[in-house]
């Protein structure tokens, strides 16, 4: 099964990303647990939750990803800070546990100026700390392109967070194909070689989620800026060997790309007749 879907607005509720999924060809999607830019949360819809659940079951929606808001930042020097990071992470666990199978992502953090050790240990402190209450969600460390202080810009610093981390068992990677590219990897010219290496400093049985983005900036540009599926510079061409690898093709792909519901469609039903 090609699990491929994209970043929906969760304005409206799950049962309503559910009926947007399948309206533009999708069969999984992500979403926002929260405002991305703030805090709050709307208030737990628990009917809202159980409908989507029945609903996924009959439309054959699976593994629906959450992301975490960007103001989550789990090695922020300011105490205050990093306990915001705890309650948020906590709590969307804790609503997540009512969707079985569904994963949450998050950006490692920003070490602001305390270098990326200090970063990789206060990361695998909040871990240590919030998965202690987390019962059955599995937690992916997104792959960053390493702009600013980003933690999280080599495999070997997520390996680094995963190694201080106990509960391994709840941890997993989302892969950001322009994350990753922009980072330095060259996914284009040596897909065998960057997925050899992720083995060997990770692990592929980590590798949960990639998220499919083209990138509008050059190859290790440390920019972080996604670009439509075949209109920058990683291309189509790179994009089809990405979703028909044979050690990356079962996994569930979602798109990030500058699109309305409408370009989402169209990009689905691409990537659909590039599938081998
Ligand atoms: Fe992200
Ligand atoms: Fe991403
Ligand atoms: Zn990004």
């Amino acid at each position: 099964m090609f699990k491929i879907g994209c970043h929906l607005s969760s304005s409206k509720g799950y049962v309503a990303m559910g009926k947007e999924a399948v309206k533009i060809g999708a069969n999984t999607f992500q979403f926002f647990t929260r405002n991305p830019r703030g805090g709050a949360a709307k208030p737990l819809d628990e009917q809202d939750m159980a409908a989507y659940v029945e609903f996924a079951k009959e439309h054959e929606l699976v593994t629906i990803l959450a992301h975490a808001p960007y103001t989550l930042n789990a090695s922020a020097a300011k105490e205050d800070l990093r306990e915001f990071a705890f309650e948020v992470m906590k709590d969307d666990l804790y609503r997540l546990s009512f969707i079985p199978g569904s994963m949450y992502n998050f950006h490692p953090g920003s070490h602001v100026k305390q270098g990326a050790e200090v970063g990789i240990q206060l990361i695998s402190d909040h871990l240590n700390k919030v998965l202690e209450h987390n019962v059955n969600t599995t937690v992916l460390l997104e792959t960053m392109a390493g702009k600013g202080s980003e933690v999280g810009r080599s495999f070997e610093e997520i390996q680094a967070i995963i190694e201080k981390t106990e509960r391994k068992d709840m941890l997993g990677v989302c892969l950001d194909t322009c994350h990753v590219y922009d980072a330095g990897y060259d996914i284009v010219g040596n897909l065998d070689g960057v997925l050899k290496e992720f083995d060997r400093v990770i692990g592929l049985d980590r590798l949960k989620a990639i998220h499919l983005n083209d990138s509008k900036n050059p190859f290790a540009s440390h920019k972080d800026r996604h670009e439509k599926i075949g209109e920058g510079s990683i291309g189509l061409e790179a994009v089809k060997a990405i979703i028909n690898h044979p050690l990356l093709r079962d996994l569930p792909f979602y798109l990030e790309t500058p699109n309305e519901l409408e370009g989402y469609a169209k990009e689905i039903a691409l990537l659909k007749e590039c599938r081998e």
